[in-house]
């Protein structure tokens, strides 16, 4: 390929922010560069292959939307770490937090002798969470921590054993977690046996589906109705917009459907917002945008600017009904990790930082829907704020075309743009750049991807 020596990019933006650090992408040698290329060689011989590598291409430094390389290379980044570093890399606040904390107390484990920013923590989750009432919070290291606490405390408050999930959905490596994604392969394959009393229904995927959100519901309900029955059903874990699955938006009125079916028959209804919260959609939490209130909100990625925490927030009595002792970690809450989420906290409130997924969505969908009626290719867009998806199909057809999706991924990064993929058929590309993304940055990556659609 002789265009992977992409000349540095011209733009009308600034080329530098106030600090230096820059705000373009700029391809300097082939991707992956030469310093990449011999890290990865260390990688293979001490990383075990279960862990990918989906482009070995090995940053050294990021701010805001920008992460730049080992070799010098500047990716304008449109995945945020899977929607972690959600407003923006070292953000200053966050940076200054977790520095300061630092110095003053790494650890001493909450359950034994506490600190106030994890109790800071769970206020914020209180207060931020749908839902006027009296909420806890436990906190944790991972996502996938998350859910399995949360359906632990499911289970207690409940007495019953039923764990509902739905098609498409991903909610971790763990062993519980494995047992709840739809795809069995990488997740799950060989790394039996399985949890148990794991129970997955049909959910609704208007693109696929065509039904309405009352119909969608009702064959979701009537399944569970049937498979397992309201009364063996501690809890239904639904992602309000599925991540890994695609960036499914559901039909209007399904989520809502489901969780009146949960509140008649006593089942824990559980927003699994690891993904779709935290600013990402533009409010707080995703379920919003649906009218949710559920019992209990399990939030990770993008809670501490790219420190490793995870809460499960639900209602009080729900939350109590585990006994003491019965919840926590030696890491749970760090606090460093619960400092940076503080500081996380505050930029939202402090710069309004709800409205710039919208400003994302203003710029990135529009951009996107113009080049669907350019490439056929491009079957749906899909998505809320800065949580957008287009899934890639065979033209004139519903059929998955993962190839395309690997190619534009491929073709972008060769020219300074990190897209992540998506999709139970490999055949999505989602959109989850940090909320300090410019627009001159998503003009300049949306100019890369119709250049990648044009290259197929
Ligand atoms: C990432 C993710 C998880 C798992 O979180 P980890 O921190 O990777 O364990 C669970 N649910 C959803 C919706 C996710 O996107």
């Amino acid at each position: 390929m002789t265009d992977t020596l992409a000349p540095a990019v011209s733009s009308d933006a600034a080329s530098a922010d106030a600090q230096g650090f820059p705000l373009e992408r700029r391809v300097v040698t082939a991707i992956p560069g030469p310093k990449s290329v011999a890290l990865h060689e260390r990688r293979l011989k001490v990383v075990p292959v279960g862990v990918t590598a989906t482009l070995p291409v090995y940053i050294e430094r990021a701010h805001g939307a920008i992460a730049i390389d080992v070799d010098g290379n500047q990716f304008i980044d449109l995945g945020a770490g899977i929607g972690v570093t959600t407003i923006g890399h070292t953000d200053a606040a966050v940076v200054a937090a977790a520095t300061e904390q630092l110095g003053k107390l790494t650890h001493t484990l909450f359950t034994i002798t506490p600190y106030e920013s994890y109790v800071r923590v769970a206020e914020y989750l209180a207060e931020h969470t749908p839902g006027d009432f009296a909420k806890k919070t436990v906190l944790v290291n991972s996502g996938a921590e998350a859910v399995e606490n949360g359906v632990k405390i499911a289970r207690k408050y409940t007495g019953r054993n039923g764990v509902g999930v739905l098609d498409h959905a991903y909610h971790g490596r763990t062993n519980l977690t494995m047992a709840m994604n739809f795809k069995a392969a990488p997740y799950a394959t060989g790394f039996g046996p399985l949890a148990g009393d794991v129970y997955r229904a049909p959910n609704s995927y208007p693109y696929h589906d065509g039904l309405s959100g009352a119909d969608a519901a009702a064959r979701t309900i009537a399944y569970l109705e049937k498979t397992v029955g309201a009364a063996d059903l501690a809890c239904l874990v639904v992602e309000p917009i599925q991540g890994e699955g695609g960036f499914v938006v559901p039909a209007d009125g399904y989520l809502p459907a489901l969780q009146a079916w949960c509140t008649a028959n006593g089942v824990v209804f559980i927003a699994d917002e690891i993904q779709s919260g935290m600013a990402r959609t533009g409010k707080y939490f995703a379920s919003e945008h649906f009218g949710l209130v559920p019992d209990m909100v399990l939030s990770a990625k993008g809670i501490a600017g790219g420190l490793p925490l995870a809460g499960v927030t639900g209602r009080a009595e729900i939350m109590d009904s585990a006994q003491p002792g019965g919840l926590g970690g030696t890491f749970g809450g760090n606090p460093v990790a619960a400092a940076a989420s503080v500081a996380v906290f505050e930029q939202i409130d402090g710069n309004n930082l709800l409205a710039e997924a919208g400003r994302i969505e203003a710029v990135l969908k529009p951009g996107l829907e113009a080049l669907q009626k350019k490439y056929p290719v491009i079957g749906d867009v899909r998505g809320i704020g800065a949580m957008l998806a287009i899934e890639l199909v065979a033209a004139g057809s519903h059929e998955p075309d993962a190839a395309a999706v690997t190619a534009v991924a491929a073709y972008a990064a060769q020219h300074g743009v990190l897209l992540l993929t998506a999709g139970t058929y490999g055949n999505v590309l989602r959109f989850l750049p940090s909320l300090a993304i410019t627009n001159a940055q998503l003009e300049d990556a949306l100019g890369v991807i119709d250049e990648a659609f044009a290259s197929l």
